[in-house]
């Protein structure tokens, strides 16, 4: 069943309520980001300042307007509070009000994709300073995935199926190839289990495009860092921010490019 939102009135509701739920989850996704991967409960304690241990009033809580309020510093003990806090919640907030933006024909496959947009901001700011992708991700994505499959209404299930498949075939082929050539392991498991849940939830046409995102803009980081420093060509980086970028990218705007490109092939 296909809910759609196009009258002005609640499609205008639709933008309010993403954006403001946006910003709440955003600044929810801050304190799975710092806690998930230390092992530590996302419910208690209470948000506090790591530096100091003071408990952060309600007040001192609200997404972007606080930082802004405190001049980006911790009421007690005046210590910076990094800017990722305010980007992660800004980042959500912009990506909810996209989703609503393509997607409010399909309001629950709209509401998958919201999911799925703060599903990559933990992975990519997760596996960017921890090099991991916790499971527990990946499971609300396979769930996310399995869902998307009957609500898309751009690609079939054969197209997800065949995105899922491709998604495995390619990165065990790669990671075996490479850690065949290079003696050591290339592609985490993290990511293997990342890309397999991208590829059933995005289709093959769009996973495609994801890995082409991934792959180029990680070439490009890498060739800029390793002129930058010589002595680091054995340094490992991970992946997985790069495939986060990649899967929201595509599922995003996928559609539109694809489209584009097969006029461009037809003429
Ligand atoms: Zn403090």
């Amino acid at each position: 069943m296909i809910i759609s939102v196009t009258d002005p009135f609640y499609l205008t509701v639709a933008y309010i309520l993403c954006g403001l739920l946006g910003l709440c989850v955003g600044s929810f996704l801050n304190v799975v980001i710092y806690r998930v991967p230390l092992g530590m409960s996302v419910a208690r304690p209470a948000s506090h300042c790591p530096v100091c241990s003071a408990k952060i009033r309600l007040y001192d809580n609200i997404p972007i307007v606080s930082y802004i309020l405190l001049g980006g510093k911790c009421r007690s003990c005046k210590c910076r509070i990094p800017f990722r806090y305010t980007a992660v919640e800004a980042l959500n907030c912009a990506l909810w009000l996209l989703c609503v933006l393509v997607y409010h024909t399909n309001l629950i496959f709209m509401i998958i994709s919201c999911a799925v947009c703060s599903v990559c901001i933990c992975v990519f700011f997760i596996d960017l300073e921890h090099m991991i992708i916790p499971d527990r991700f990946q499971v609300i994505l396979g769930v996310l995935a399995v869902t998307s499959v009957f609500f898309d209404t751009e690609y079939d299930w054969l197209s997800h199926l065949i995105g899922l498949a491709a998604a495995l075939v390619v990165f065990i082929a790669v990671g075996y190839a490479v850690s065949r050539y290079k003696k050591r392991e290339s592609l985490g498991g993290g990511d293997i289990k990342f890309a397999a849940c991208a590829g059933l939830l995005l289709g093959w046409q769009r996973f495609i495009l994801m890995m082409l995102i991934a792959s180029v803009s990680a070439s490009v980081v890498l060739l800029i860092k390793s002129k930058r420093s010589k002595d680091e060509t054995s340094k490992e980086y991970p992946f997985g921010p790069f495939l986060a970028t990649g899967a929201v990218l595509a599922l995003l705007f996928g559609h539109y490019v694809i489209e584009w490109y097969i006029k461009l092939l037809v003429g």
